[in-house]
């Protein structure tokens, strides 16, 4: 998907996450939409022949795992106890969500790798805009559902 849909998927996911656990929602806005774009950094690995664009190593679970662990572990070493775990969820939600997007696309990802190396692809182009748009509608559908927004709207239920 395009850049700035993986952008709002992992802003969302940061938001929604923030909301449920007191934390401060902007700057989980901000950590989620940087973690949310993060997996297509390996386009300038895939430039420089290193390694392959949506690969294992960028857009899968393995790599949701290792990037949330690589923002768990200096922040509680640091003794940010349960906000070191709130990043870390956000930023596992983001990148996995990535891959999740991705694999809309016709080369789709390795979703479950290490568990499954089946590549999990898709029927269109990363920047068909219909999907992109569907997928910005969902985001902003799950911020009214699960975010205070919906008070502010005045939907109660
Ligand atoms: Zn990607």
């Amino acid at each position: 998907m395009k850049y700035h849909t993986h952008l709002i998927i992992g802003a969302t996911a940061g938001i929604i996450i923030a909301s449920h656990t007191g934390q401060f929602i902007p700057l989980f806005a901000i950590i989620g939409g940087v973690a949310g774009v993060m997996p297509d950094m390996d386009i300038y690995a895939d430039k420089a022949h290193i390694a392959a664009h949506r690969g294992a190593w960028s857009h899968s679970l393995l790599a949701s795992v290792i990037a949330a662990a690589l923002s768990f572990i200096p922040l509680y070493y640091f003794g940010y106890g349960m906000f070191s775990v709130y990043v870390s969820l956000t930023v596992f939600s983001a990148f996995f969500l990535h891959a999740i997007a991705d694999t809309l696309t016709y080369s789709g990802t390795y979703l479950l790798y290490p568990l499954s190396k089946w590549r999990y692809k898709g029927f269109v182009k990363y920047n068909n805009p219909v999907a992109n748009a569907l997928l910005i509608l969902l985001c902003l559908a799950l911020l009214i559902l699960l975010t205070p927004l919906r008070d502010y709207l005045g939907i109660g239920f």
